[in-house]
């Protein structure tokens, strides 16, 4: 059966007519000719169906206003700043680490000018993109040798795939991690070739387990941090500088996957002592493995610092340039590093600022919000977040602010021009000035006026 066509379907004006519109001219300009005859398309065929339906035929001006949409919605960047206001210092969903100041210009910096990236101006030959980090990590870390991938995931399979591919690498059952994002151990060792060995049980291993378990296959020893999980009660891990004695003792390798990676004490600001690398390589690690944006403040990097020739092999495997690090990334690491090196680390950058930010500055930032926008400022508790120390907090103050729907006015701040993340405790919405940069609080304020109204 063959429907006769509604007559507003006639009235539809063709896509062409419709681009030699100035009012299509102002959209071509903004969004080129292809993507504005897409969405008049789209909105043709919409209006088409809409005719169907018993509704009149729009007019030209309606369909072009109609594409405009489409195409401001389709041209939206999805990756946009927020305010993190959700007390969560490295927010892996909201890209971990913010930058110090320093590192911002150096990638800037590098972004915008060719630069001695693998180039050494003395000789006007060519460099090596290792050398820029490098040294200032064997300056900091008092290691011997240094290299920087593109993550630490990336960091911890070179180190397998280059020292232990199809020999056996020992670990304790209690720390078959996942990271997140389906970065589990069992299944980096699989990908990097290398023959697992679990050892001892989920709560406890033993020295004498590890020593059990060593064959002449054996190649490597690895101690992974448990960042982002705590075992409590009847649990027993050897203490790292005897496992490292005891790789040494059988011509193994001992490598250490810290995690974040802190290389100052997180426990001068009422946290956990987070494992420091320095500590690591003290206790006799070859290898130790960390991020970039954990705890040490910079962009996504995967370091390893340890003994020079187990470093230069790393190097010389096909997956290190494969793994290699950007040099916008490698910019922004190194001024970070370099906060370190001058012993600014904590005034600089910005995680640490955090860390150590006074309850009682932000008790005073919490008030200076409430007396713009109302609400209330009641105690809370800041996480460090990023897997790491888990289940512990930094105390602080927030503002609350109440609603009916604490899950509504969290939506509703979530679509402001700035998105605000917020965090909802017990029914109230909870705006943590610990996380909130600076630079953002007058933003901040701008949007909760607005929301609330
Ligand atoms: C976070 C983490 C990783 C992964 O580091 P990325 O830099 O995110 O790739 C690996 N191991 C441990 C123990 C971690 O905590």
């Amino acid at each position: 059966m063959s429907e006769i066509p509604p007559q507003g379907l006639r009235w539809l004006p063709a896509i062409d007519k419709l681009l030699r519109t100035p009012q299509a001219e102002e959209l071509i300009r903004v969004y080129g000719r292809e993507s504005l005859r897409d969405a008049l398309r789209e909105s043709l065929d919409a209006a088409r169906d809409q005719i169907r339906a018993g509704t009149p035929a729009p007019d030209a001006s309606s369909l072009l206003a109609a594409a405009e949409t489409r195409l401001r919605s389709q041209f939206a960047p999805t990756l946009r700043p927020v305010i993190n206001a959700t007390g969560v210092i490295l927010h892996t969903n909201l890209g971990r680490a913010p930058l110090s100041a320093q590192a911002q210009a150096a990638i800037v910096t590098a972004a915008a000018h060719y630069s001695t990236l693998e180039y050494q101006l003395e000789p006007g030959k060519r460099g090596k993109r290792d050398q820029h980090a490098e040294s200032l990590l064997k300056l900091i870390t008092g290691a011997a040798g240094a290299l920087v991938v593109n993550n630490n995931a990336a960091a911890v399979t070179l180190i397998l795939a280059a020292l232990a591919k199809d020999q056996q690498v020992l670990i304790s059952r209690g720390q078959l991690v996942e990271i997140g994002g389906g970065f589990r151990m069992p299944d980096v060792m699989h990908q990097s070739g290398a023959i697992m060995v679990e050892v001892g049980t989920t709560n406890k291993t033993r020295l004498e387990d590890f020593a059990r378990a060593i064959t002449p296959q054996s190649a490597l020893i690895l101690r992974v941090h448990t960042s982002n999980f705590k075992q409590i009660g009847f649990t027993e891990q050897p203490e790292l500088a005897k496992l490292t004695a005891l790789a040494h003792e059988r011509a193994l390798v001992a490598a250490d996957d810290l995690g974040s990676g802190a290389l100052l004490d997180t426990a001068a600001f009422g946290l956990d002592h987070e494992p420091t690398v320095q500590e690591s390589l003290q206790a006799g690690c070859d290898l130790v493995a960390f991020s970039g944006d954990k705890l040490l403040g910079g962009p996504q990097a995967g370091i390893v610092v340890g003994r020079a020739d187990l470093i230069e092999k790393l190097k010389r495997h096909p997956l290190a340039r494969a793994f290699r690090i950007d040099k916008l990334s490698l910019a922004g690491l190194t001024a970070t590093l370099d906060h370190y090196r001058r012993g600014e680390a904590l005034s600089h950058i910005p995680i640490w600022q955090m860390i150590s930010a006074p309850a009682k500055v932000l008790q005073q930032r919490a008030v200076a919000w409430q007396s713009q926008v109302g609400g209330q400022v009641v105690q809370s508790f800041s996480t460090v977040g990023g897997g790491s120390l888990p289940g512990e907090s930094l105390p602080t103050y927030a503002l609350s602010l109440r609603s009916d729907s604490a899950e509504s006015l969290s939506a509703a701040l979530r679509r402001a021009p700035m998105p605000v993340i917020s965090r909802i405790a017990e029914d109230q919405v909870l705006l943590d000035p610990r996380t909130v940069l600076l630079d953002q609080e007058s933003t901040l304020v701008e949007m909760l006026r607005l929301v609330l109204g």
